[in-house]
């Protein structure tokens, strides 16, 4: 068999090798506590999953749906938009269904890149946006977010030669892994310098809706001129834990949105309707729970911030996001010290050199821990002598 040069070029999936390490661990004994993966352990909320089960046992729903989606859903999306951002969208012509925003991302660079040619890629980030990239043929150009520049990256730093070259921006906030937030004014430095280069944004905005002590996230297409340049990704996997049902969407620019349609149209047959019809649900129903999920979290943020600073780690509490990213004392590998923290205390953390070379240095840790478990976390790190 020949594998595809592309397919050889691939980086290993970070969490893939995480999740052999844990079985291996967990086969000779270990009881593994894990706060390796972003995946909510609180349930989704019971009207959503009862709308999966009455649109189940409508026969209507047997069939093929269609790739851009249920109009309705497409409706409940503009709805939700217009109440949380105050922003309107044409539902038939601003807004794309996703099989969860991953799907999305995978398939961005299909539509906006040539080969050789350029995407500006944030570092650390999302491993999906670089290797969707490599996978359309283009040649990613690393942002790197540094922590004394509040993870945002320098636009101002890109060379001319590379920003005439570049043809995608990539942006996160709340960001995946460092937890950081933008404001409207970096967002609209960010579509200026798109518009000014020619460049499309895509904003990955999966966070949107997990934010604490009274911090709520802009959109990026709240920004001026954001609109003419960019659109947004959003899933309902973390705001609704919904991870496993597979849902999300694209929203912005009218042009832009049409290619990601286009191109998905002959890609997939889209997103099984009784699942939009959850998303409806989700979307247009009571979002009290949000509020009551985000306090858990937050409770497990406050009390995790702690016990990783008696473990020696650097931390600032986070405002938004699933997410601790910690830094280790200086000259510590993250690799290296997430294998120690497994071997010493059966503790899982990912290293943060998997999101990029300007991981290193770091480790994340994820707040979906159910609070038995984050509790025995919590007592092994605060015994621990790293
Ligand atoms: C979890 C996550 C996603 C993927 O979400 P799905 O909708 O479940 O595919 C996308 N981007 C970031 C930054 C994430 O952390």
């Amino acid at each position: 068999m020949n594998q595809a040069q592309r397919v050889q070029e691939l980086p290993p999936y970070l969490f893939a090798a995480i999740s052999r390490k844990i079985a291996e661990k967990r086969a000779e004994g270990v009881d593994v506590i894990s706060f390796a993966i972003g995946d909510p352990d609180l349930p989704t909320p019971p009207h959503i999953v009862e709308s999966l089960v009455d649109a189940a046992r409508d026969p209507a729903n047997q069939g093929y749906p269609e790739t851009d989606g249920l109009p309705e859903y497409r409706r409940a999306v503009a709805g939700w938009y217009e109440r949380r951002f105050g922003l309107t969208f044409d539902p038939d012509a601003e807004v794309v269904p996703l099989i969860g925003s991953k799907e999305g991302i995978a398939h961005l660079p299909l539509c906006f890149i040539d080969p050789g040619d350029v995407a500006l890629v944030p570092d650390p980030g999302y491993p999906v946006y670089p290797v969707s990239v490599q996978l359309a043929g283009g040649v990613c150009h690393s942002l790197p977010l540094l922590e004394e520049k509040g993870f945002l990256p320098d636009l101002d730093a890109v060379p001319d030669d590379v920003a005439a070259k570049a043809k995608m921006l990539w942006l996160n906030y709340p960001s995946n892994p460092t937890s950081a937030v933008a404001s409207l004014d970096f967002f609209e430095k960010a579509a200026a310098f798109a518009k000014q280069h020619d460049i499309v944004v895509v904003h990955d905005m999966a966070y949107s809706e997990i934010a604490y002590d009274e911090y709520v996230p802009p959109s990026f297409l709240e920004a001026p001129g954001a609109r003419e340049v960019g659109i947004e990704v959003h899933s309902l996997s973390k705001s609704y834990n919904m991870t496993g049902w597979r849902i999300g969407m694209a929203v912005g620019n009218a042009d832009l949105i049409g290619v990601l349609g286009r191109v998905k149209s002959n890609l997939d047959s889209g997103i099984p309707n009784p699942i939009q019809r959850m998303a409806i649900t989700a979307l247009e129903g009571d979002q009290s729970f949000i509020a009551t999920n985000n306090a858990i979290y937050q409770r497990r943020r406050d009390m995790l911030v702690e016990a990783v600073r008696s473990a020696g780690l650097r931390v600032t509490p986070p405002k938004a996001s699933l997410y601790l990213w910690c830094g280790l004392p200086s000259g510590v590998g993250s690799i290296d010290f997430a294998a120690r923290l497994l071997d010493e205390t059966g503790v899982v953390v990912t290293p943060g050199v998997g999101y990029g070379q300007h991981g290193e240095g770091y480790v994340r840790l994820s707040l979906t821990v159910p609070d038995d478990r984050l509790a025995e976390g919590i007592k092994r790190l605060k015994a621990w002598r790293g």
